[in-house]
């Protein structure tokens, strides 16, 4: 009688461990599924104490990466894939190519809601803007870095990770092209410039301002970019194995042409000239880029300033010149844009209208 009583004692518990197990697992089933993509930076970073300001970027993989942060399983069932282990500064096209369509496959399946992806800070601004201009697809992409390595003192990544996490799980955040998490606020991928060398506080979404603001994986959303991205964009990346060559020419006082004229000769298909103030340079440096645009290269005039509009004809007649004005972006965003658009036409007045959109 007694071993029965057991028996059925032991039936019980193990019944209800079964339906408590079980109903954890449909719980994980309806969470939304991420895929953390890692490119390497000083997120995935590491120094030989938590105080030593020099370390290696990149030196860390994502399972450590998703490992060091086990409240995502809160959020989402997380998967990782590694894409480069690169510090950004040697983020190249090569890698763009394999990340963009690395994303629009991910973003393909219809499992995955969103992904997440792990990037240094110094070229974040591009491969962000890149991945807004040949993304397929509404669903949630959201670029995290951070500005201290992983085994630093007061280390930034792991929240940024969460709050990436977070966003890409967000119904929300779909539909507002590619956005980039730092330091709790939500950028857009058109508008976020890295502005200081080392504070953990360094990116700016500028005039434009934020897309939204999270705090420990909440979100609040203020608007929706304005310009053309992903789902909408006609750049495309299908087939592409290689980009043109697209050099940026900073100017300054006293510029000689000889930058424009060595690129050209060196084979560059665009030039964006970081121009001072509303995008000028002086006279010799007009004349060199007259030159170019005579050989058929695009020449596109941002700022050096990183704020405000460069508008066509102001003081330098683009009408005359044959010259494209690069609108709200700066040189290093207009570089990813003419490179794409250098894809479709050479012609300066179709780029044009390209920078008029987005
Ligand atoms: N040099 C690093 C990188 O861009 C800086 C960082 O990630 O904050 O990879």
């Amino acid at each position: 009688m007694k071993v029965l009583r057991y028996v059925g004692l032991i039936v019980v518990v193990g019944a209800i461990v079964a339906v408590a197990a079980c109903s954890q697992s449909t719980a994980q089933a309806k969470k939304p599924k991420v895929v953390i993509v890692a490119t390497g930076g000083t997120i995935a970073g590491a120094a030989k104490s938590e105080t030593e300001a020099g370390y290696k970027s990149g030196a860390v993989g994502v399972d450590i990466l998703i490992e060091a942060v086990p409240s995502l399983k809160d959020l989402a069932v997380v998967t990782g894939e590694q894409v480069a282990s690169i510090g950004s500064q040697d983020m190249n096209d090569e890698v763009w190519l394999k990340l963009g369509n690395k994303v629009n496959e991910l973003l393909a399946k219809s499992d995955v809601n969103g992904v997440a992806i792990t990037h240094g800070t110094d070229t974040m601004e591009e491969t962000s803007y890149f991945l807004d201009l040949v993304v397929k697809s509404d669903k949630p992409v959201v670029l995290t870095g951070s500005m201290r390595p992983s085994t630093a003192m007061s280390a930034d990544g792991p929240l940024n990770i969460y709050n990436a996490v977070a966003i890409a799980a967000d119904p929300a955040a779909r539909g507002r092209g590619v956005l980039v998490t730092v330091d709790d606020d939500i950028h857009s991928a058109h508008d976020i410039v890295k502005t200081h060398t080392t504070d953990v506080g360094t990116m700016s979404s500028g005039e434009a301002g934020l897309v939204g603001a999270t705090l420990f994986g909440k979100n609040t959303w203020y608007r929706v970019p304005a310009q053309v991205h992903t789902s909408k964009s006609e750049m495309s990346i299908t087939g592409v194995t290689a980009l043109p060559r697209v050099d940026i020419i900073y100017a300054h006082a006293n510029m000689s042409p000889d930058m424009i004229s060595s690129a050209v000769t060196n084979g560059a298909k665009g030039i964006v000239i970081a121009g001072v103030g509303d995008g000028n340079m002086t006279a010799p440096a007009v004349e060199a880029m007259k030159a170019a645009v005579a050989k058929g290269v695009v020449v596109v005039r941002s700022s050096r300033t990183n704020g405000g509009i460069i508008r066509r004809n102001i003081e330098v007649s683009d009408d005359e010149l044959g010259t494209v004005a690069s609108m709200e972006l700066n040189p290093a965003k207009a570089r990813v844009l003419l490179q794409l658009a250098l894809l479709k036409t050479q012609d300066p007045k179709k780029i044009q209208d390209y920078f008029n959109r987005y």
